[in-house]
């Protein structure tokens, strides 16, 4: 894969380049670097009014096909943008699960009254998503999701429980695997369906975080109600659309993630040269070892996005791309720690937390959100390497 720009990739870079300098500007300015990993919670309404804004001018939805009010940028383009975004320092949206996880999804599989509903509002950033797969009993084992929806009056009647839901606290719409074929087994019998969070049958509580923030929720169900017609794909096959969304959440949306990751690094590079650190063989090997493996990632990344039987083998390599990052951005954690040294130890005096320190705690769940560590490594024995179970 040539990884030059063309001609016509450095007219785009410039584009993107001069309307984010433009534009990044009076009250925006101030919201440089903020959002991100560990810091979801960060000035969210104000990182809203800037993607709002974003999405005025078009900088939402990149890789969505034009007839669904995207720009239909290919893969190399939406990469440009990405890293332009990054360059900006631009704050981290606050819409990824609606423009990057569910809205691919009802393109590839919602009706079209679906797409006319929901697209138009995601990509205005009008409606926040969340996502309500994880269960207390049904996290590595999604399949044995409780939740339960049954048809009554024209509507879906939803009672159960979510957790670990990100963001729910800030989102209009949930998306929900629930079971509605009472008596089905695992991943038979299950439907995936499109709730209104604000309504009284549902109940948001925080949990709190390593951090300190609870950016992620426990969802309580207890007769919500949505409408007959908002099941994505048909009743009792809610597990195939489940997975497609799985697929969408480990692959292209992953490119944005792969440039903050490396802005995060080049500046513990700095860290490291300020405080003196880098003179430390044993850091510098380490700096340089997640140096070359980043690059590693990015390059896979790019290879398995750009597969031409991305189709067949995507949400394989999927999990080796998930396993890869997640223990990289894990261990940047840890090196960011040992980077800082004693001063890591200390919190500030009302217990907040710098950058690396929030860095470190919350990178520690790098390896379990989107299924974790060990089952991406069953995934890749079983289905990659067809090993026994
Ligand atoms: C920051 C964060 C945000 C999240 N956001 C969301 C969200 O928005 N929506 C949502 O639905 N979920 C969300 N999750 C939940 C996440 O998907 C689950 O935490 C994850 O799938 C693991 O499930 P669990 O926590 O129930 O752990 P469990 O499944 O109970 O696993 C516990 C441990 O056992 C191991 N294990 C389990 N089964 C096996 C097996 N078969 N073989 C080997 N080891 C195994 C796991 O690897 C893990 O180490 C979020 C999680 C985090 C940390």
């Amino acid at each position: 894969m040539d990884l030059t720009d063309t001609p016509a990739d450095r007219e785009f870079r410039a584009e993107v380049r001069t309307w984010l300098e433009d534009h990044l500007v009076g009250d925006f300015a101030g919201l440089k670097g903020l959002g991100g990993s560990g810091k979801d919670l960060e000035a969210h309404d104000e990182r809203l009014a800037w993607n709002r804004h974003l999405a005025r001018h078009g900088w939402t939805c990149v890789g969505w096909p034009v007839e669904h009010g995207g720009r239909g940028l290919s893969l190399g383009q939406q990469v440009i943008f990405h890293e332009e975004y990054a360059r900006a320092d631009a704050p981290v949206r606050v819409n990824h699960l609606g423009e990057e996880l569910l809205g691919p999804t009802l393109i590839a599989l919602g009706t079209p009254q679906q797409q006319q509903r929901f697209l138009p509002r995601i990509r205005a950033v009008e409606e926040l998503w969340c996502q309500g797969y994880s269960e207390p009993d049904a996290g590595s084992d999604l399949a044995n999701v409780q939740t339960r929806a049954r048809l009554e009056g024209g509507e879906w009647v939803i009672d159960g429980q979510k957790v670990w839901t990100s963001l729910a606290q800030f989102s209009d719409w949930i998306f929900v695997l629930a079971r509605t074929e009472p008596g089905s087994e695992r991943h038979h019998g299950l439907s995936f369906l499109l709730v209104p969070v604000r309504q009284e049958g549902i109940e948001v509580r925080g949990i709190e975080q390593l951090t300190g923030g609870a950016e992620f929720n426990e969802v309580f169900f207890t007769g919500a109600r949505t409408d007959v017609d908002l099941v994505v794909g048909e009743p009792g096959r809610g597990w195939q659309v489940a997975m497609a969304l799985l697929g969408f959440e480990r692959g292209v949306s992953t490119l944005g993630q792969q440039v903050g990751f490396r802005r995060e690094l080049d500046a513990l590079v700095e860290v490291a040269r300020t405080n003196g650190t880098y003179d430390d063989p044993i850091v510098r090997d380490r700096l340089a070892r997640a140096d070359v493996e980043l690059e590693v990632i990015g390059l896979n990344a790019l290879r398995t996005l750009s597969d031409p039987a991305g189709a067949e083998h995507g949400p394989r390599q999927a999990s080796v791309a998930k396993l890869l990052w997640g223990t990289w951005h894990r261990t940047l954690g840890e090196l960011a720690m040992l980077v800082r040294g004693a001063d890591g130890l200390v919190a500030g005096p009302d217990g907040d937390l710098d950058e690396w320190q929030r860095l470190f705690l919350f990178s520690r769940a790098d390896t379990i959100y989107g299924g974790s560590d060990e089952i991406q490594r069953n995934i890749i024995a079983t289905r990659i390497l067809g090993l026994p179970r």
